[in-house]
């Protein structure tokens, strides 16, 4: 298999990973908790990966609460239904998402309660020339190792990898698929066995039990990242929250389970 294909398989797969696992779960459903030594090296690992499309946890966690509390409606910060097509959706994303990193918008406390935040990281990691350096690396890399033309067109997949994923589960998930639940939202699962999005797919599954580690229910359903979690949780890197135990921070989705 050519390189270049082999390294984007590698970036999609592990990009898809570290947004599950870190930003969303982690950051902002409190799945699971860790050290703060442990929280900085997962900082420091989607930061590697994510490169050009990295994240606040802190704003997507918020960002992705008010979507849970508000779905589907005109106070969702992350709904499709406010926008044309995808492309559309991924630039309205980034925008209420910056609005959010920025402080330009209000967001309340309930939203950011508990939210993991490391400043003095994010000056190197969130910003424009830190953004310009990896696309420069990964369009070095297509340039040594590219062997066909169109293969340069996986670039902008690339660089802004976090955001296309993220946009493409929530805009495509929002309309087709399935559901196994009937919820006061869109949601749907995007596909039965989630080969591409690594757990992200059970869409339906997971705005009807928010609270729920794994995103998998039905039989076929399988989430590769819960099975992850449960072995860094076995190994002692992080704790999986246990169903009885309070979780005053998911006060803000509506705890259907
Ligand atoms: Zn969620
Ligand atoms: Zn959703």
């Amino acid at each position: 298999m050519p390189v270049v294909i082999i390294f984007f398989l590698v970036h999609w797969y592990l990009a898809i990973f570290t947004h599950t696992f870190f930003y969303h779960r982690y950051a902002a459903h409190r799945h699971f908790r860790m050290s703060q030594g442990w929280e900085r090296v997962f900082y420091v690992f989607t930061w590697l990966v994510q490169g050009s499309s990295y994240l606040s946890a802190r704003a997507y966690g918020a960002m992705h609460r008010m979507h849970h509390a508000y779905a589907d409606t005109d106070k969702d910060p992350h709904t499709p239904m406010k926008s044309s097509n995808p492309m559309s959706f991924m630039l309205d994303t980034r925008n209420t998402y910056f609005a959010i990193y920025k402080n330009d918008v209000m967001v309340e406390d309930k939203y950011t309660r508990d939210l993991p935040e490391w400043k003095a990281f994010d000056k190197i990691a969130h910003n424009w020339i830190t953004r310009f350096a990896w696309m420069g690396l990964y369009t070095a890399f297509y340039v040594v190792f590219a062997t066909q033309w169109w293969m340069f067109l996986l670039l902008p997949v690339h660089f802004s990898m976090g955001a296309f994923q993220g946009a493409f589960v929530n805009w495509w998930a929002h309309k087709i698929g399935y559901k196994s639940f009937e919820t006061k939202d869109t949601s749907h699962n995007l596909l039965p066995v989630d080969l591409f999005f690594t757990g992200e797919s059970y869409h339906n599954n997971h705005h009807k039990f928010p609270g729920r580690v794994n995103y998998a229910i039905k039989w076929f359903e399988f989430d590769v990242s819960y099975w992850i979690i449960r072995g860094l949780d076995a190994v002692g890197i992080l704790e999986i929250r246990k169903k009885k135990t309070p979780q005053p921070v998911n006060a803000w989705v509506d705890q259907a389970a």
